[in-house]
C-alpha cells in the first residue's frame, strides 16, 4: 500500500536532519509519497505568511505528516509556525517519548517514560499584549474543562495501549488554583475511568526535580501546555538529549511528526547535527500507519548504530569536539546499511 505524507523540511538544520529522515524512511521499503511543502520565514515573501494555506491543506487531506524545525524569532516577528499548525489543524496531543538508548553516555539507564503535553492551549494561545507601553504586559493562559479532559484521556488511552502502568498529572494548582485546579480535577474525574491505570498527581516544580533524581518512578507524565514543553527537553536530557528524541502532534485521525528540537541555526548547513530525533519521529509515523514492522527495523537500526559507538555525530560522543565524529548525512547512512 502506497502512503501520501506531507514532509515539512523546515528551515536552519530542519532540511538535512528530514532528509536524513526520508531516505531512511524510504529504505524500509514502505511506498510513501513525499508531498513537500514549505513553511516559515523563507516564504514570506512569496506568500505574505509563514504558513501558507497549502501547507494546511496538504495536511488536511494526506491526515499524516512529518516536519522539520521551523525557527521562531524570539521578542518580536511572527506567531511560531509550529503552535499555528498544532492549533490550526487541532493536533491536542503532543506524545513525547523519553527511552534510554544503549550507548548513550547519560545518568540513568532503562528510563522509559512518555511526556503526553496539551497542544492547544495554556500559555500558547497567543493571547499577550503591553498593559503600560515598555512597563507593564500580560499574557493570558486558558485552560478548558474539554481540553484536560481530552488529554487525560488521550494519556490513559495511550497508558492502555502500550502496557504502561501510571499516570501522573502534572500542575501549578498550588499556585494557579483556578486554572490548573480545573486541569487537576477534570485529570482525577477521567482517572477514575481507568481503574486499570495507576494516577497520581506532581506540583511541576516538584515533578522536574523528581524526573531528574528518579526517572524511573515516571511512566506517563500528562501536562499542560508549557510544563509538557519544558518537561519534555527535561525528559529528553536524561536520555542523550534533544538529539535523539521524537514526538508526535496527535488529533483526531490526523498527525504530524516532529522531531522535540528546534532549528538549532548555529549549525543549519553543516551537516553536522544528530537526524536520530526525526529519524525516529520517522519511526513513530510508520507505526502511525500501521507499519509496525518497518517502524521496529528503523528503531532497532538506529540503536545498532548508537550502540556501536562509532559512526555517530558529535553529541553522541564522550567529548564534543571528538575529531572522530561523522556529519547527518553518514550518520543516516550507516542507519540505512543497519537496516
Ligand atoms: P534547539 O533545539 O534548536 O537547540 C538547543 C540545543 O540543542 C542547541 O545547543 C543545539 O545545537 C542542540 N541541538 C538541537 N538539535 C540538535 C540535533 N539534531 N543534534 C544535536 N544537537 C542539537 O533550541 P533553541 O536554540 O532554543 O531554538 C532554536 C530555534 O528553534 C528557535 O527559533 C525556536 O523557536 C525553534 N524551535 C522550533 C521547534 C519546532 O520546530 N517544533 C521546537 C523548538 C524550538
Amino acid at each position: 500500500m502506497a502512503y501520501t505524507v506531507t514532509l515539512i523540511p523546515g528551515d536552519g538544520i530542519g532540511a538535512e536532519v528530514s532528509e536524513a529522515m526520508r531516505r531512511v524512511v524510504d529504505a524500509t521499503g514502505v511506498q510513501i509519497e513525499w508531498d513537500v511543502q514549505q513553511a516559515g520565514a523563507d516564504v514570506i515573501a512569496q506568500y505574505g505568511t509563514p504558513l501558507p494555506d497549502q501547507v494546511v491543506e496538504s495536511i488536511r487531506r494526506n491526515r499524516v505528516g512529518i516536519k522539520g524545525p521551523i525557527t521562531t524569532p524570539v521578542g518580536t516577528g511572527f506567531r511560531s509556525v509550529n503552535v499555528t499548525l498544532r492549533q490550526r489543524l487541532d493536533l491536542y496531543a503532543n506524545l513525547r517519548p523519553a527511552k534510554s538508548i544503549k550507548g548513550v553516555a547519560s545518568a540513568f539507564e532503562n528510563v522509559d517514560l512518555v511526556v503526553v503535553r496539551e497542544n492547544t492551549q495554556g500559555m500558547y494561545v497567543g493571547i499577550e499584549h503591553e498593559v503600560i507601553a515598555g512597563e507593564a504586559a500580560e499574557a493570558i493562559r486558558i485552560i478548558t474543562r474539554r481540553a484536560s479532559e481530552r488529554i487525560v484521556r488521550f494519556a490513559f488511552e495511550y497508558a492502555r495501549t502500550n502496557g504502561r502502568k501510571l499516570v501522573t498529572a502534572v500542575h501549578k494548582g498550588n499556585i494557579l488554583k483556578i486554572t490548573d485546579g480545573l486541569f487537576l480535577r477534570t485529570a482525577q474525574e477521567v482517572a477514575a475511568h481507568y481503574p486499570d491505570i495507576a494516577f497520581n498527581d506532581r506540583i511541576v516544580d516538584n515533578c522536574a526535580m523528581q524526573l531528574v533524581q528518579r526517572p524511573h518512578e515516571f511512566d506517563v507524565v500528562v501536562t499542560t501546555n508549557l510544563f509538557g514543553d519544558i518537561l519534555s527537553d527535561l525528559a529528553s536530557g536524561l536520555v542523550g538529549g534533544v538529539g535523539v528524541a521524537p514526538g508526535a502532534n496527535i488529533g483526531d485521525g490526523i498527525a504530524v511528526f516532529e522531531p522535540v528540537h528546534g532549528s538549532a541555526p548555529k549549525y543549519a548547513g553543516q551537516n553536522k547535527v544528530n537526524p536520530t530525533a526525526t529519524i525516529r519521529s520517522g519511526a513513530m509515523m510508520l507505526r502511525y500507519l500501521g507499519e509496525t514492522e518497518a517502524a521496529d527495523r528503523v528503531e532497532s537500526a538506529v540503536t545498532q548504530v548508537i550502540g556501536a559507538g562509532r559512526q555517530v555525530t558529535y553529541d553522541l560522543k564522550a567529548t564534543r569536539d571528538d575529531p572522530n565524529a561523522v556529519g547527518t548525512r553518514e550518520m543516516a547512512d550507516a542507519i540505512i546499511a543497519a537496516l
